[in-house]
């Protein structure tokens, strides 16, 4: 759990300029988004926000390491990640009517009277678009795949076990099974 309040920026009170905040994203962070591309992080995002008359531009910057899980091998692998997402919030009359009609993701809009501007969603949201979609283990530094390779022959004999296996229907399985007993 978070507090929410810890994600919110009271916008209203800055000056008008850039502004910067930094977010140190634990575990505990993403366990509430459920995330399961990674079991443990390490990340930091630096948001400059810059206050405009009317709306704010915002930068995230995602920094830092996540321990995730080889998707060929199951070993443990430490990721890198760095990305850079913009964000243009617009004050306006009627938010909700803007945000369903608007089809740029980069454009939000908050309501006039709004104060504050709760971020806690959108560092979710660019932390997992800076992951890679598939999770390898680094090569070694004379080319070969680092991946446990007695985990690889294992997983590929079991492969060419179940190719073996004819597929039989289990209905036929069955009928097998009544006609034995006669
Ligand atoms: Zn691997």
């Amino acid at each position: 759990m978070y507090r929410k309040k810890d994600y919110e920026i009271a916008f209203v009170g800055l000056t008008i300029g850039n502004h910067t905040y930094e977010y140190k994203l634990g575990k505990s962070f993403f366990e509430v988004y459920k995330a399961s591309q990674f079991f443990d992080s390490n990340i930091t995002v630096t948001l400059t926000l810059q206050k405009n008359a009317g709306f704010l531009q915002l930068k995230f910057e995602v920094g830092g390491t996540v321990a995730a899980t080889c998707d060929r091998c199951g070993n443990d692998v430490q990721v890198q990640l760095w990305d850079e997402f913009n964000m243009i919030v617009k004050l306006v009359e009627n938010p909700q009517q803007m945000n369903e009609t608007e089809e740029d993701a980069d454009i939000y809009y908050l309501a006039r009277t709004e104060s504050h501007l709760f971020v806690a969603d959108w560092l979710y949201e660019f932390v997992a678009l800076s992951l890679p979609h598939q999770i390898y283990c680094e090569n070694l530094p004379d080319g070969q795949s680092g991946c446990n390779q007695e985990v690889l022959e294992k997983l590929q004999a079991l492969r060419l076990e179940s190719e073996d296996e004819p597929s039989v229907n289990p209905i036929w399985k069955a009928l097998e099974k009544l006609k034995d007993k006669k």
